[in-house]
């Protein structure tokens, strides 16, 4: 690995000031490694619903120093719950009290995802050595072998030590680095809203992560905000659509799909007049994101489905992993980005991977719906714990001096 000395006074370039360039610029800039953030919309804001966020990710917030800001505005939720949508009745429930905090060390917690934007975005600007530059899109990215020249849309040029492309979905760095055309729509639908608690049916107004598990068809609640708002989200399966973009949903169509659930689903679904629609998209993994001194995160590298709601998990563990890398090959960011990916992509094409046998088991009809009620039903709470271990718990990658 080459020594550089004077190294962390040049800046890394990240394209993307979602929440995986945001986390990247924070997890840097606590190695000293300044950074220069460039966002295409007119301002650093999430839009969207709820994010779920698992102990895993919380372990990442203590090495950014976030647990109190992200606590001070998350729900911890009792229970994990799976309800059968066609008989309404319970299938399983993981009580996510004592017991699961002792085993993960960390809570399970929902947060409105504009809310954790805005922590890692607070952060970002109480540090001296991030800058933050609004409405830049990113067209052209070059590498001139001892650093990066980036020019956006209307003409700014930047220049830094080494590029991360953090810009999501429809990544313009990954067709610099892979080149591998659009993702793939999954042919799964999924409408999101948010509801205000007053008008969630009391009986449902439970503090849990509950997920009603139908025939293609699913759909979620969970509270926000501190008991605010519920956060309703409901998924389908169509082939209607093919591309993945954000717009209004079609209430007629979720009615249809949702025909053969309970009375309680569609009471629900009856709730909100006003939804906003994705066309689901992933991508199979691959295990190089990486070129010289380019590379990618989160979505931009491994977009996956978001049935173990994990995308933005994922992408604040890279944001971790990656500056570790940084910090210990000192200035060599070729050799710090093979390093980074290799510690991650078995890990993150897990996820991507069971994301999708997730999805399946959630849309499950006839035998197969019958054997997961079954297998669900029947397990210990130790064991349904233990099954959660390779995702929740402790990464050797991931721990501090994990790099040295
Ligand atoms: C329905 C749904 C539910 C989900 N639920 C969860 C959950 O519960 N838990 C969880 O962890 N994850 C969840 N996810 C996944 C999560 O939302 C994503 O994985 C995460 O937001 C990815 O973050 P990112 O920073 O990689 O990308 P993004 O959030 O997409 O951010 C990319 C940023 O880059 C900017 N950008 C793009 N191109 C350019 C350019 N050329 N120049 C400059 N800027 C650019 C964009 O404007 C954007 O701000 C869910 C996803 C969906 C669709």
């Amino acid at each position: 690995m080459r020594r550089m000395s004077g190294w962390k006074d040049e800046q890394v370039i990240i394209v993307g000031g979602g929440i995986g360039g945001l986390a990247a610029a924070l997890a840097l800039a606590r190695q000293g490694i300044p950074s220069q953030v460039i966002e295409q919309a007119p301002e650093f804001k999430e839009i969207g619903a709820g994010i779920q966020l698992g102990p895993n990710v919380f372990r990442m917030f203590e090495r950014l120093g976030l647990i109190e800001p992200v606590s001070a505005l998350a729900v911890f939720p009792n229970n994990l719950i799976m309800m059968d949508s066609v008989t309404g009745e319970e299938v399983t429930r993981i009580p996510l009290g004592d017991v699961f905090r002792r085993k993960f060390h960390h809570p399970y917690a929902l947060i409105h995802r504009a809310d954790l934007h805005k922590v890692l975005l607070e952060a970002c600007r109480q540090s001296n050595v991030i800058k933050l530059d609004a409405s830049q899109k990113v067209v052209k990215v070059d590498d001139l072998g001892g650093g990066i020249a980036v020019r956006s849309e209307s003409g700014k040029d930047y220049r830094g030590a080494a590029l991360i492309g953090a810009d999501g979905l429809w990544s313009t760095v990954r067709q610099i680095v892979v080149g591998d055309g659009a993702p793939k729509p999954a042919g799964h639908i999924t409408y999101r809203a948010v509801l205000p608690t007053s008008e969630m049916p009391e009986q449902w107004r439970w503090r849990d992560m509950v997920l009603w598990a139908g025939e293609k068809v699913h759909l979620v609640h969970y509270p926000l905000r501190t008991g605010e708002l519920f956060n309703l989200v409901a998924v389908f399966h169509s082939n209607r659509y093919e591309e993945g973009w954000d717009s209004y949903g079609d209430p007629t169509e979720l009615h249809e799909r949702f025909a053969k659930t309970c009375e309680p689903v569609r009471t629900l679904l009856n709730k909100i007049e006003s939804w906003r629609m994705w066309v689901l998209c992933d991508r199979p993994p691959i295990k190089d994101w990486s070129r010289g001194r380019i590379t990618l995160l989160g979505d931009a590298a491994h977009p996956m489905l978001q049935y173990l709601a994990q995308g933005a998990g994922m992408s604040i563990e890279d944001a971790v992993c990656l500056a570790d890398r940084a910090a210990a090959a000192n200035g060599d960011y070729a050799a710090a980005f093979l390093a980074y990916q290799q510690a991650r992509y078995l890990r993150t094409g897990r996820v991507q991977i069971m994301a999708r046998v997730y999805g399946e088991f959630y849309h499950a009809a006839g035998v197969a719906k019958e054997l997961r009620n079954m297998m669900l039903s029947s397990r210990s709470t130790a064991d349904a714990m233990a099954g959660m271990a390779w995702l929740y718990g402790e990464q050797k990658e991931l721990s501090s001096g994990a790099a040295a």
